[in-house]
Formats: structure tokens, sequence, C-alpha cells
């Protein structure tokens, strides 16, 4: 079981696979005031570093699940490297339907919310996981400026423009959805350049190591022109952000 192999290419030396910046990742931890040993559940966690800094920053104990040997592989390098492998398990496999056995404090997905077919599923995947009065959290780009045509979303590597919403509006479905948003921490166009522009050093390191690989010429081409569409969409026009929301439901009437 894997994703794409393209992926475990360009991203095979990201900690973060997403627009955050280690910075962000603190933010929101100081933010969502966690307590030592807090549980916090990770569908689609990558190489484990919100996870494996929130272990040594905070003291939570947490899972993440991934369906990259690789980038599981590194999360628990990670864990082994800060110290904490006794706090975080990894386990390599598809989080779509995990559903957790113990109930967790923090139930998160972060940049992977079609493991639940789209926010809507992800957020009645993780409440399965959640304790009363825990927070979970979605990790999900928007609008930073709305496209003025299909092409521009397309540009962005999005589907058609109605695959995003602009801030507020992404803001105000998780509303609709029955949650509060009780936190939310922002990535920045400085944090899209470390998410996009690694990839390029990374792939032209891999080209220079495997130009007989099947996928050089995909690899190659990628290079050639991902920095300037990176320049011309991604960066201008797509926000991304980590929004922490409470079920409304859960909250004794005063
Ligand atoms: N949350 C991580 C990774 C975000 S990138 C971070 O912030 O760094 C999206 C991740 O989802 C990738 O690591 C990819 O391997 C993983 N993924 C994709 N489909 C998945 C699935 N069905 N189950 C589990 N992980 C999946």
């Amino acid at each position: 079981m894997n994703i794409p192999r393209i992926f475990n290419i360009t991203e095979s030396t990201h900690r973060i696979h997403n627009p955050f910046t280690p910075d962000k990742f603190a933010t929101l931890g100081a933010a969502l005031r966690l307590s030592a040993a807090a549980r916090v559940l990770d569908l689609g966690c990558g190489s484990g570093e919100m996870l494996c800094t929130w272990a040594r920053d905070h003291g939570i104990v947490g899972t993440g699940i991934d369906m990259s040997p690789l980038f599981t592989a590194q999360a628990k390098q990670r864990a082994e490297e800060l110290g904490v492998a006794h706090q975080v398990e990894f386990i390599h496999g598809d989080a779509a339907g995990y559903v957790s056995n113990e109930k967790v404090d923090v139930a998160a997905c972060v940049g992977a919310t079609w493991i639940g077919g789209g926010v809507a599923g992800t957020i009645s995947l993780l409440t399965q996981s959640l304790r009363t009065g825990g927070i979970i959290l979605i990790g999900e780009p928007y609008w930073r400026q709305m496209p003025p045509t299909e092409e521009i979303a397309k540009g962005c590597l999005a589907n058609a423009i109605s695959d995003f919403l602009p801030l507020s509006e992404l803001i105000a479905s998780f509303g609709r959805l029955g949650h509060d948003v009780v936190e939310m921490v922002l990535a920045n166009q400085d944090g899209w350049d470390r998410y996009e522009a690694a990839k390029w050093l990374t792939m032209r390191r891999w080209l220079e190591t495997n130009p007989d690989d099947e996928l050089a010429e995909e690899v190659r081409a990628k290079l050639t022109t991902e920095p300037e569409r990176h320049a011309a969409y991604t960066r201008e026009y797509l926000g991304w952000g980590v929004f922490a929301l409470m079920p409304r439901f859960g909250l004794k009437q005063a």
C-alpha cells in the first residue's frame, strides 16, 4: 500500500508536507493549550513532525497513520531523534475509516481531508475517535484571492474554483457542520515557498542520481515548470490553514 510514487520522490526530504513551517506547528500546539499526556490522533500524519514536536514540547502522546511507507519510516526515525519514541506510535496504513480504540483529546487531519471524502466526511470520521470536549483539527486550503477564471484554479492544481472556498466561507461552513471554530493558525506565502520550493532542489538532486528512472521525464518536466507555476498561481491565490473545531452539541446549555 502506497501513495503515488511521485510524492515519495518530490517530498522525500520534507519534514512537513504542507505550507506550515515549524513555527506554525509550535504556534498551533501552544494555541491549543495541550495538557501533558493529552492523546492526539493524526490521520495522514506524513513524516510525523506535528506529533513528534508536540510530544517533545508538550508531553502529548499520539498515534499517526499514513499510507506512505517512506513517510511512516521517517516519522519513526524523527521520534527516535527527538527522544519521544515511547510517546508516539506511527502506523503504516490507509486511514480511511480509522477510529481509535481509546477516545482522544485531539483528532487531526492536516492536509489530507480526502481521507474522509472531504471536509464534512473527515469531521464525521474524526468525531468517532474524539472524547467529549475534545478538539478536531482540519488542515485545508482556501482561496486567498478568488481565481478570476477556472484556468487559474487549475494553475493552482485545483480541479475547479468550486474545490475550495474563500476563508470566511470555509469558516462559515464549519459552523453549518455544527462546529465552533475555536482556534486557527494560517500559513503564509513564505510557508508555501517552503513546501513548494523545497521540492525543486529535491527533484534536481533526484534527477542527478536517477537519470534512467521511469519517472525521470515527469520529474524533469515538473522541475522545468513548477517554479513559475507556483509563483503565478499557488503562491498568489491559495491560502492554507489549520482550524480547531469543537462540536456545538457537546456544549451544555447555560
Ligand atoms: N499531515 C502531514 C501530511 C500532509 S500531506 C503533514 O502535515 O506533514 C498528506 C498525507 O496524507 C501524505 O503523507 C500521504 O502519504 C497521506 N495519505 C494520503 N492518502 C492517505 C490515506 N488514505 N490514508 C493515510 N494517509 C494518506
